[in-house]
């Protein structure tokens, strides 16, 4: 195992009819921001009870709604804005990891003296303060909730960069299963592809010995393959919510990546494709993943073989059929749940290949995977295996 730390302050509020104890979560006395996306929260009624929740104390409370999938910079500084301009110091995210990203990225945009682009650019190590903030999750998949990092998209340029700091931990995330109920069933499809990826990115690596790491994740995939039948079928049912939701979370707060190796190539290549033809993000990973556990099978070989004994229980033939097997079966959990994993679906062809791969190098994407190995030609041999 490797050497690591692991701290994560963020307070889990998990259940049914959490969102009023948001009238204890957020300081009394705060200048509260409410940051939202589209119609959905208002329309699902969560905005409301956030809303009635907080008006119990002396809080000012404003709002900023309009925040988008993939959340841009161009959206983000006009909360900035109006941060700076209201002086607000507590910062609500009521929606998906896009919300919840985008109040990272205002939160330390806000304090940021300088030209708060650089945040992205620079990955986050330049942050030095953050607003405090806490989110309530309307929709589980990314693990935003419960880790530092974020994802922000300056539309001009089509750059798609993460950014993580330990001051951008959510204070709090209240976690109410029955508000994932109103999700169309696209979005639950894309968030149970966003965990499996998520886990597998940090299981699917050059093995070392970190046991329980494995057998954690291991249960993280087992979960999401045996749930997500009821989980896209069934809305209301609370129990697979529930199942969903904590799941989706523990694939990213940390606990599983804690001393392992991990790859992170597949949303690398991914947040390219989202930011030049509009695909999703899960939407995105399922197109990589398959293609990249091909082409690096010989530095994964171990662990596929693990990965397709203990999650998808093959136990026949040669290990590279067995291989073959573990891929072929993860390419078909996407595509049921109507997850297309080739380009050609989306009409791209070569010329995509060729616009993802000059990305790359513009973003300095050129030594990814747990190796570092996998430079701008093996990216390409990546995105030609996902045609
Ligand atoms: P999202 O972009 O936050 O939301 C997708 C859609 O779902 C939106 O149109 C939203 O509508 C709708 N929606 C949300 N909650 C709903 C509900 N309860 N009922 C009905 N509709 C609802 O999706 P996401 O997959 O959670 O986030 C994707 C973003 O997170 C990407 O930018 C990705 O790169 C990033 N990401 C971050 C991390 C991380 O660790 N921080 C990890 C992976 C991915 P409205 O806009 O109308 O609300
Ligand atoms: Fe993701």
């Amino acid at each position: 195992m490797k050497n690591f730390e692991f701290h994560n302050p963020t307070k889990i509020v998990f259940g049914a009819d959490t969102v009023a104890k948001l009238s204890t979560l957020v300081p009394h006395d705060a200048r509260v921001l409410i940051l939202y996306g589209g119609a959905s929260a208002e329309k699902t009624g969560t905005l409301a009870e956030v809303r009635a929740a907080l008006a119990l104390g002396q809080r000012s409370v404003q709002e900023f709604g309009g925040i988008e999938p993939n959340p841009s910079y161009e959206t983000l500084m006009r909360a900035v804005a109006q941060v700076r301009s209201e002086k607000v110091d507590f910062l609500l995210a009521v929606g998906g990891g896009s919300v919840i990203d985008g109040t990272k990225f205002v939160a330390a945009a806000a304090l940021y003296d300088g030209e708060p682009w650089e945040i992205a650019e620079r990955g986050g190590a330049n942050v030095q303060r953050a607003l405090p903030f806490g989110t309530v999750l309307t929709l589980p998949a990314t693990g935003s909730e419960m880790n530092s990092g974020g994802v922000v998209t300056k539309k001009a340029t089509h750059a798609k960069l993460s950014f993580r700091n330990p001051l951008l931990y959510p204070q709090f995330s209240v976690l109410d299963p029955s508000k994932t109920f109103t999700l169309p069933a696209t979005q639950v499809a894309n968030g149970l592809v966003d965990a499996f990826v998520h886990t597998t990115e940090q299981y699917l690596t050059y093995p070392v010995q970190a046991m329980v790491q494995d057998r954690f994740a291991e249960g993280l995939l087992q979960t999401l393959v045996e749930i997500a039948p009821q989980a896209v079928a069934s809305p209301d049912d609370y129990a697979t919510r529930a199942n969903l939701m904590w799941t989706a979370t523990l694939a990213l707060n940390g606990l599983i990546g804690a001393g392992v190796p991990q790859d992170w190539a597949t949303h690398m290549i991914g947040h390219e494709l989202t930011a030049l033809y509009d695909i999703d993000h899960a939407r995105t990973l399922a197109l990589v993943l398959p293609a990249l556990l091909d082409v690096q099978r010989e530095q994964k070989r171990g662990k596929l073989l693990q990965y397709g004994e203990r999650v998808w229980n093959i136990t026949e033939g040669s290990d590279d059929e067995r291989i073959d097997t573990a891929i072929a079966r993860t390419r078909a959990f996407f595509e049921g749940l109507g997850i297309p994993t080739r380009l050609s679906a989306y009409q791209l062809g070569q010329e995509a290949v060729e616009a993802v791969l000059k990305q790359l190098k513009a973003h300095g994407m050129t030594s990814l995977g747990e190796h570092r190995d996998i430079d701008l030609a093996r990216s390409r041999r990546i995105l030609e295996a996902a045609l």
